[in-house]
């Protein structure tokens, strides 16, 4: 199949967690997560960081967002969200299982964002004993749509957070990407801004599989362990989840993979954003592209062979992963053009 961009998962693996896969099939080692690889990982995160976090590797991005949410939740608890938040559209419900019965609680605007506003006013419209009780917001960075925080508006939301007893979790399944887009540390736009968990995405940044929940309150993993086993998410062979992180971050090429994807999405979104007949559905800040358009131009497109999915907003997603090559971003580029100008 030749390239699509319908999603940053159709990619393979990178090289470097390749190689490091390779490196950590040698001998025989401590299993669940005893090792040195799993060691190193968690170093590796702590200098990223540059803080004393406690990390856990799991294996789905789903996984990590319903645990890390579990953890800082009872049964009773509240946790806030955007509508397009992929703890509330494309979960099945994993964050209300594993919590015990934790409602989302959506805020009813169409923005990927969240705003201090959305929060309070979710926070504080019911206290008494009938409603789950507030206890945490998650925001996706970027968001669903492609869309970038700012550490200005991350410490205005967790400073909104503080304020009304609410702990903050980031879904950082495409993280490298923000932090290639922002061209800000790591630490910038978790911990010293106030975020108290974060799950770092290894699969849309070029691994085979798996995912980093990152807890700044080392208090806050307490028992976290046990909560990976109960859920299945503690791999035996651990050091296959965490090899790949060890050179991941340690070659840089996390950072590499998230700005290549970003680059390529600016390279599509020159392209057609002057096209007659086609918008930008939101801003282009990291590595997807939303493009409005009418049904029948994304028709030519499939029957032009692209595929992409139109679940969020309607308008074709295009996401660019490490491996995205830019010659074929052109042939999408000058697809649309022609697709469109036949539309007219
Ligand atoms: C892909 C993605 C995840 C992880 O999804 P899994 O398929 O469970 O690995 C989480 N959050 C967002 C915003 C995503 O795009």
């Amino acid at each position: 199949m030749a390239q699509q961009f319908a999603s940053d998962n159709y990619a393979g693996a990178c090289p470097e967690a390749w190689e490091a896969m390779q490196q950590a099939n040698s001998g025989s080692l401590v299993a669940y997560g005893e090792d040195e690889w799993t060691a190193r990982a968690a170093q590796a995160f702590r200098t990223l960081f540059d803080t004393q976090c406690e990390v856990f590797f799991v294996f789905n991005g789903t996984a990590a967002n319903s645990l890390a949410l579990a953890s800082l939740c009872q049964s009773y608890n509240s946790v806030i969200c955007a509508s397009c938040a992929h703890v509330e559209t494309d979960e099945c419900g994993a964050p209300e299982f594993f919590s015990g019965g934790a409602k989302l609680l959506v805020a009813r605007t169409d923005s990927a964002k969240l705003t201090p506003e959305d929060i309070r006013s979710l926070a504080t419209c019911r206290s008494d004993i009938h409603y789950p009780r507030p206890r945490a917001v998650t925001i996706t960075q970027p968001t669903e749509t492609g869309e970038i925080y700012t550490p200005d508006e991350i410490r205005a939301i967790s400073q909104t957070c503080r304020a009304l007893g609410l702990r903050l979790h980031m879904d950082g399944s495409r993280f490298a990407n923000a932090c290639a887009s922002l061209g800000c540390s790591p630490a910038d736009i978790t911990w010293k801004a106030g975020v108290d968990v974060l799950c770092f995405g290894g699969t849309k940044n070029g691994m085979m599989v798996g995912e980093a929940v990152v807890f700044f309150d080392p208090a806050l993993a307490d028992g976290f362990d046990y909560r990976c086993k109960q859920a299945g998410q503690l791999a035996s062979k651990m050091r296959f989840l965490s090899a790949p992180w060890v050179h991941m971050l340690e070659s840089g090429a996390w950072l590499r993979n998230g700005a290549h994807g970003n680059a390529c999405a600016q390279k599509l979104a020159d392209a057609i954003k002057a096209l007659p007949g086609v918008d930008l559905l939101f801003p282009v800040q990291a590595n997807g592209v939303f493009v409005r358009g009418s049904d029948i131009l994304f028709e030519k497109l499939r029957a032009r062979g692209w595929r992409f999915y139109t679940f969020i907003g309607g308008g074709a997603r295009f996401m660019f992963a490490w491996d995205a090559d830019p010659a074929r971003v052109d042939e999408l580029a000058s697809d649309i053009a022609l697709c469109s100008k036949d539309d007219l």
